[in-house]
């Protein structure tokens, strides 16, 4: 299947600064800002500037610069929400893609939560 990237989605639309966010981070190439239904004390998304449908769609498509970028700033949000390993007690990064991974905005994200203990990762 190929990637089409709806640009009326809703991260395109904070991104365009059409509906407003709680930034935690913004770089040349991503922004990061809480998610507005938080599933733990930390949940943050963090999401590349450019229009990357899912993961699979930004590793394949994005340049090295995006790509860089976008993990250094994931780890900043880490570091400064305290659940990085060397401030505070860890985290869960997951990121959601297609009908199986269960996505509901079109637009790759990185979930980052924690502040608690996650639990197990997938319901058996
Ligand atoms: P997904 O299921 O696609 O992996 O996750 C989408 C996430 O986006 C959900 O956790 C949901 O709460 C969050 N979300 C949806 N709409 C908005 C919004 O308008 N603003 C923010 N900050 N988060 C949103």
């Amino acid at each position: 299947m190929a990637y089409s990237y709806d640009d009326q989605n809703i991260f395109a639309r904070i991104l365009r600064g059409e509906i407003p966010n709680k930034t935690v981070l913004e770089t040349a190439h991503t922004l990061a800002f809480h998610d507005i239904n938080p599933s733990a004390p930390v949940h943050v998304l963090v999401i590349p500037k450019g229009p990357y449908v899912s993961f699979d769609h930004f590793a394949a498509a994005a340049s090295d610069a995006e790509i860089v970028d976008f993990h250094r700033a994931a780890a900043q949000v880490c570091a400064q929400m305290g659940v990085s390993l060397e401030a505070g007690e860890g985290f869960r990064a997951i990121t959601n893609a297609g009908a199986h991974g269960v996505q509901e905005v079109p637009h790759y994200h990185l979930h980052i939560l924690g502040g608690r203990p996650m639990g197990r990762m997938v319901s058996r």
